[in-house]
This record gives C-alpha cells, structure tokens and sequence, in this order.
C-alpha cells in the first residue's frame, strides 16, 4: 500500500483548499442565516470559478467532461471539500447527484445519458435518490412496496418514499419500485427515471430533520406515486437490477462519505483548537491550558488519523480487489468514520461553549446535517453485523440477518 500523495496531487489539492476558502467560507453564514434559496446565485458564480478554474465535476471521467481521478484521489478531495457543506455541491460532485451520475454514465442508454445525465453533469439540474419506504424498514433494502406495474409500453408507479434527499427543486428521481414481485428478494426491483413534472408524481413536503426543514439541495423529502406513468425506456439497467445497482454506487459511495466527514473532521479539529488557544478562563489564562482540553485534542487527532489511514486502506482494497473483497473494510469504515466525526464534533462544540450551538461556527450545522451519518447508507448496527458474521465464520458460528 503506497499512500504518498504525488505532486499533482498535492497541487491540485492546495487549489481546491484555496477556492474553497477564498468563495466558500464566505458563504457558510449567509446559508446558515438566509437559507440555502437565498444563496443560491452566489453559490452559482462559486461554481462558474470552479469550471473557470478546470476543476469541475472531479470525480467524473474524463471523456465526460470531469476529470477523471480515481477513487483514492477522489477520495482525498472529498476530504478537502468536505470542511464545508457547501463544497460538493460548489464542484458539483455532491450527493446524490454524483451517485445517480455514475449509474447514468455505467448503465444509461444514449437517450438517457442525453435527457438525464448531459444537464447533470453541466450542473444545470438536480436529482434525487427515491428508495426508502416510511412502512419498511430502511435497513432491509429488499423489502419495498411500491411497484411499477407495465400496461402497455409503460410503467405505471404506486407507492410512498421518504428521505428523498435533494428531491426539493430536483428535475428527475431515481425510483427503486418492485417490477418482479414473484423473483428472489434481490432481484424484485428495478431502478426507474422519473421526471418530477409527470402526472402522478407528489411531493409531500420535506422532512424537519434535527428540527431543520430545510431547502433545496439540503433537504430530505417525502414523495408520493399515485398512477404514475413513465415509458418503459426509463428503466435503468435490467429489470430487477435495482439492488445490484444500488449496491455498486455504494461501495465507492462509502469512501467519498467518510473522506467527506474527515474533511468535517479537520475543520472542527482546527476550531477546537483555535478556540482553545483564544478562549481565556481568566485573563492569560486561556483553555487550552487545561488537560481535560488539551485530551479532547490529543484523541481527536489520534482517532481521525486512524480513521484516515482505515478510509483509504478500504479504498485501495476496492482499486486492487474489488467491492466484493473488501465489505468488511467498507462496514468498518462506515460506523468507525462516523463514530469518529460524531465525538470530533460533539468535542468542538463543547470547547466553544454555547457558541458552538449557534450560526457563528459551522459546528452546530455540521451536527445537525450529519447526525445521520449513523443511519443513512446503513445503520452502525447492520455494518456492524456485516463484520462480526465475518469474524466468526471461521469459528463455526452462523450470523443471520
Ligand atoms: C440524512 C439522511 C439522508 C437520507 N437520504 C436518503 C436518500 O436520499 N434516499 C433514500 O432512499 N433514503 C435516504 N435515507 C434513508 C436511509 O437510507 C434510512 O434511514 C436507513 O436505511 C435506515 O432505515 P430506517 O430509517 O427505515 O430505519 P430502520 O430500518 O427502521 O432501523 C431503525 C434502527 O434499527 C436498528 N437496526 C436496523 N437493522 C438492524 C439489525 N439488523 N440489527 C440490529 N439493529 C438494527 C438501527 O439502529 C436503526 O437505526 C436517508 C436517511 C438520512 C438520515
């Protein structure tokens, strides 16, 4: 395993750190007090300077007009972009476009490459991920209700979806419906193309999540599909791929989520000790003088290097032996990494005392977006089982799901 950054690296890695803190930052507290809405033209022009700049979309190949890095590579601009919330979305490599841009570029037909994927990679619109069921549990992925029955030469959707994240504004939804109700569990669904201006597609309302309702490109809605009618040449891949797709986007998927939260992971590390080196107790008596301090920082950086080096030994196993080989990597990673950033944050917030909880840092917002790191693309729980089934194969003992 060979983790040096190259000289290209390191450049390209320093301009995104610059552009990041020169458009971005600026921008942090007038989302925080304004809205995402409200931002969006300045959000725009950021992105302009980022294509100006040839950085943009730089997870995608190049033959499709990104620039083509590999997954570890990606991986370690994910880490710089992520010390914003706004920093994917800015080099439009955000969640859960750039997931429905990889389904897109390895299993759309040139139709749906030129309708769905072109504008998505031009960054002209948005999309949403449409598979969790409020009745179901989230947890097992094979059990869903809604259906895409064929009449005639379309599909006919029913059904309920929630945490449909970034559905708000988003111009097309990547459905997971039963299409093989009578197949193997992993074979029942498909994933399906859904423009939300067709009849029979509702959108609820977006969820209050942590007590944000949110807007826009941050936001978790919930859908409705009452009769809704798409040409069966909307379907993505095969009928009753949608599991295995599915599956595929979430192996790389993982490493760009935990290189993102240790990208939060650094700029909360970076505030907590910045304001443990202003904050004074008493007059020259600043916090950092204390231990119980001066712990919190010695463990942060202790467990977001052991994080790190974890993230991108997972990532070179998937580039060396594939999604297969590696799941025990990518289930450790998800809960560890997310443990990690949870008490990284939880320890800044802290040391800024209630200032933490409010707009001046982007703390409190980190907290409140990425709770759900423990729940979403998995469960600790359900990562956690994947690894010990593993473990204890070889001592004989059966773990079932
Ligand atoms: C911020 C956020 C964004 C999201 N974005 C999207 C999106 O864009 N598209 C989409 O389709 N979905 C999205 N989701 C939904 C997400 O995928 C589900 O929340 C997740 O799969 C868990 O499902 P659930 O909420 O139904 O919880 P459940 O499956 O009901 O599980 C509840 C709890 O039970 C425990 N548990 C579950 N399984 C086991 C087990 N086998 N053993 C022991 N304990 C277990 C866990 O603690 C779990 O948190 C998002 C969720 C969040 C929080």
């Amino acid at each position: 395993m060979d983790f040096a950054i190259t000289p290209k690296m390191q450049k390209l890695l320093a301009d995104i750190q610059q552009i990041l803190e020169k458009e971005i930052y600026p921008l942090e507290r007038e989302v925080g007090e304004n809205g995402y809405r409200a931002t969006l033209p300045k959000l725009k022009a950021a992105r302009q300077k980022v294509k100006d700049a040839g950085l943009w979309a730089p997870q995608i190949p190049k033959e499709y007009g990104g620039l083509g890095l590999t997954m570890m590579e990606h991986g370690m601009v994910s880490a710089v972009l992520g010390q914003s919330l706004l920093g994917h979305y800015v080099f439009n490599c955000q969640a859960p476009d750039a997931g429905n841009m990889e389904i897109l570029i390895e299993h759309g037909t040139p139709e749906q490459k030129k309708t769905f994927l072109e504008p998505l990679l031009r960054g002209d619109i948005r999309s949403c991920f449409a598979m969790t069921e409020p009745e179901h549990a989230g947890s097992n992925p094979t059990w869903l209700s809604t259906q895409a029955k064929k009449d005639g030469k379309d599909y006919v959707i029913n059904g309920h979806k929630w945490f449909a994240s970034s559905a708000d504004g988003a111009t097309f939804a990547v459905v997971m419906a039963v299409t093989n109700p009578d197949g193997p569990p992993h074979e029942r669904a498909s994933q399906i193309l859904v423009p939300v201006n067709t009849p029979g597609f509702k959108f609820i309302k977006n969820l209050s999540v942590m007590g944000h309702v949110g807007e826009d490109h941050h936001s978790h809605a919930e859908l409705r599909f009452d009769n809704c009618r798409v040409p069966q040449s909307n379907l993505l891949g095969k009928e009753g791929a949608g599991f295995a797709i599915a599956q595929e986007r979430l192996g790389a998927g993982r490493i760009h989520h935990c290189m993102r939260w240790l990208g939060i992971c650094e700029r909360a590390f970076h505030l907590m000790c910045k304001r443990a080196a202003e904050r004074e107790l008493a007059p020259g008596k600043v916090l950092g003088t204390r231990q119980i301090i001066q712990m919190w920082i010695a463990e942060s950086r202790a467990q977001i290097n052991a994080a790190r080096l974890m993230v991108l030994e997972a990532a070179w196993k998937i580039q060396e032996l594939g999604q297969r080989e590696a799941r025990v990597e990518i289930s450790c990673i998800k809960f560890f990494v997310a443990g990690v950033l949870l008490d990284v944050l939880d320890h800044a917030i802290q040391t800024h005392g209630g200032m933490g909880l409010t707009t001046e840092t982007p703390l409190a917002a980190f907290y409140a977006a990425e709770r759900g790191a423990r729940i979403y693309d998995g469960p600790d729980e359900v990562h956690k089982m994947v690894v010990a089934r593993q473990a204890l194969k070889k001592y004989g003992v059966q773990v079932a799901t």
